[in-house]
């Protein structure tokens, strides 16, 4: 509870235990009235400044205006008509206040909880010094600095392993409890915690570019990008307020009026002000328009802590809408790490081979670039190597001491008109050609994920129509893939044009509500995650560009996750629509019951805070994600 909850809590209880108070005591007349309203104020001057500040900026109608109206009018009532009647007032004021006061406390909760769940914020860097360890802010620490992270502490900025150790718990990034071993060499990122050994990392980014920054930045602008349902709801709000305080206004002076001059009855103006008034308290929005957005806020949360990001409550609409799912294969299906499988070739011996290879692409961040470095085994001397061109889809022609070397797969032969032979082996087959001539090819393949299998088949499960793979590879090892995994449609030897286009075009052909995702690690397909319905990027291994472009970050790069984000979303919606379907339909219900005069402002009240109660309630569910 924050000062704010606790003296609010205070004025709560002093003025229901004046209430009580005076029960016992029959106060009437000028005495009386003074009286009710020492806790009428005490429980209400904020609501009234409030309403008083809305009708001077010309924001008239708001829920302070429509509670002050009705306890106003309640208590001018009970005087003129010398009942003596406040309770009814001061009870709706302090009930008002009561669902207020849970309201903040709930979402104060719920935004803790998140900020728990996320607990990833590091509060310093340590950098040894004179033989020491001295503890400086981690955005004061320089790229390419030594920093030490004792078992025990958060790794604060992404880096590599230069001595040490140690296995991490990666939980709070990816929701996954099995702790991961890293040793001198590995890259680690920053928001695990160390748990066993103490290690010295070597920075390879800034704090703020590192993965715990983004991350928080992400999450904490969620709730910036609002879905279609929050927009009604404040469209509605807009519409809704004004068109009530109009319709009390003809109940109070309609029926009287008509009553005098065409049934020369008694006009009865006291009960047709006090149902007008009844009709405001009753009206209220607040269940509406608090628990929409709590219960997209806990959405997001729920599913952040299972290790998937969703940047808005907009992408949690389009996500439970999802019916086609579009992969890429390397990197997202399969692990993006290649063995080498055969090394065939002229005059050059495999070594020579596999060099040229490796110091053509020392620069590029593709996982074939990665994976050809590994099997060189020694890190390239960059001197030697010029005019690097990446090609993308194809490969990367540069100079080495001099000579023209070109990498890359059988388009990129063609390109350079340089006669290839095509391996019998099936894999990916990287061709070489140096000074113009066919210097030979590397056979590489890649295995798929562990749990591609199962994700596809739990996409199947939670009703998606359609999965597809798109890749840049050849037609062997993609066909060879989607068969293993279960895909229903394979597109190969794409170029990464292409699979916007083959993107674009399954978007065209599919009906306008089922939303289209597309799952990628953003090496070469960034502009499909943008096109898609919904991106999906793989957090981990992909790309900055990637975690940019997506909608969604899957923060373990594991595709079970993808299914789960599903569900999660279809959770959160649900609860979306349990909320507004209930919450208007009592409001409905009262603002008859009031009309007719069945409904008092006692009911009104309780109804009101009754459904804002259980609507918050409802609304935490979403923040709470069943393991799968
Ligand atoms: P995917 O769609 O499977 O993610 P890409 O579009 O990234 O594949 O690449 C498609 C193909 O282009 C690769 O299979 C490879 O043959 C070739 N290629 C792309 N980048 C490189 C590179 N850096 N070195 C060698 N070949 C490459
Ligand atoms: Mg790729």
């Amino acid at each position: 509870m924050n000062k704010k909850q606790k003296k609010m809590l205070v004025r709560i209880i002093v003025s229901a235990l004046m209430m009580i108070g005076l029960s016992f005591v029959s106060a009437t007349g000028i005495t009386g009235f003074i009286l009710y309203m020492i806790p009428y104020l005490i429980i209400g001057y904020d609501i009234l400044i409030k309403a008083f500040k809305g009708i001077k900026n010309r924001q008239v109608f708001d829920e302070s205006f429509l509670m002050a109206v009705a306890t106003i009018g309640a208590i001018a009532l009970a005087f003129y008509e010398k009942s003596g009647d406040y309770t009814e007032a001061v009870a709706v004021m302090l009930f008002y206040q009561i669902g207020e006061w849970f309201q903040s406390y709930a979402v104060g909760k719920s935004r803790r909880n998140i900020s728990e769940l996320m607990d990833i914020r590091p509060d310093y860097a340590n950098i040894e010094k004179d033989g020491g360890l001295e503890r400086v802010d981690p955005d004061e620490v320089e790229t390419g600095s030594i920093i030490v992270v004792q078992p025990g502490e958060k790794v604060p900025i992404d880096g590599i392993v230069e001595e040490g150790n140690s296995s991490l718990n990666t939980g709070a990034l990816t929701g996954e409890s099995l702790p991961r071993d890293v040793k001198v060499g590995d890259e680690i990122v920053s928001g695990c915690i160390n748990m066993t050994g103490v290690l010295k990392i070597r920075t390879t980014r800034e704090f703020g570019e590192s993965t715990v920054s983004k991350i928080l930045d992400l999450v904490e602008n969620a709730s910036s990008r609002k879905s279609k349902s929050e927009d009604f709801i404040s469209r509605f709000a807009k519409v809704y307020t004004p068109a009530v305080c109009i319709s009390a206004l003809v109940l109070a002076l309609l029926p009287p009026v008509i009553r005098m001059l065409i049934l020369s009855a008694d006009a009865q103006w006291g009960v047709w002000i006090y149902r007008a008034l009844t009709f405001l308290v009753i009206s209220c929005p607040c269940a509406l328009v608090i628990s929409i957005p709590l219960s997209f806020f806990a959405g997001i949360g729920g599913a952040s802590n299972a290790g998937v990001l969703v940047k808005g409550s907009n992408y949690l609409e389009t996500l439970s809408r999802t019916k086609i799912v579009v992969f890429d294969k390397t990197g997202t299906l399969t692990q993006g790490v290649f063995e080498v499988n055969g090394i065939h070739h002229n005059e050059l011996e495999n070594e020579k081979l596999i060099e040229y290879a490796a110091l053509v692409e020392s620069s590029s961040s593709h996982p074939i670039s990665k994976s050809l470095q590994r099997a060189y085994g020694k890190k390239p001397d960059r001197s030697r190597v010029s005019e690097i061109q990446e090609i993308s889809g194809k490969g990367i022609i540069a100079k080495v001491d001099g000579i023209d070397v070109a990498v890359g797969n059988s388009k990129l032969m063609d390109k350079l008109n340089v006669p290839y032979i095509n391996c019998h082996q099936v894999g990916t087959i990287i061709h070489m050609a140096i000074n113009g001539e066919y210097a030979g090819h590397i056979v590489i393949s890649d295995i798929v994920k562990p749990t591609s299998k199962d994700a596809i088949r739990a996409l199947k499960k939670v009703g998606i129509t359609k999965t597809v793979m798109l890749t840049g590879d050849a037609k062997k090892v993609a066909d060879q893939v989607a068969e293993s995994l279960g895909i229903d449609t394979v597109y190969s030897e794409l170029l990464p044009d292409d699979k916007v286009n083959k993107v674009e075009e399954l978007i065209n052909s599919k009906e306008e509500k089922a939303k289209l995702a597309f799952v990628g690690d953003g090496i070469n397909d960034a502009p499909v995650l943008s096109r898609a319905d919904i991106g999906i990027a793989m957090g981990a291994m992909g790309s900055d560009a990637a975690i940019e472009a997506a909608d969604v970050v899957l923060m373990d790069d594991d595709p079970m996750k993808i299914a789960k984000a599903i569900k999660i979303s279809r959770k959160c919606m649900g609860i979306v629509y349990q909320n507004i379907v209930f919450a208007i339909g009592v409001k409905v219900i009262c603002l008859l019951l009031g009309a007719v005069g069945i409904a008092n402002m006692w009911l009104a009240i309780f109804a009101d805070v009754g459904v804002m109660i259980i609507a918050v309630l409802n609304a935490i569910r979403a923040l709470f994600v069943k393991k799968l």
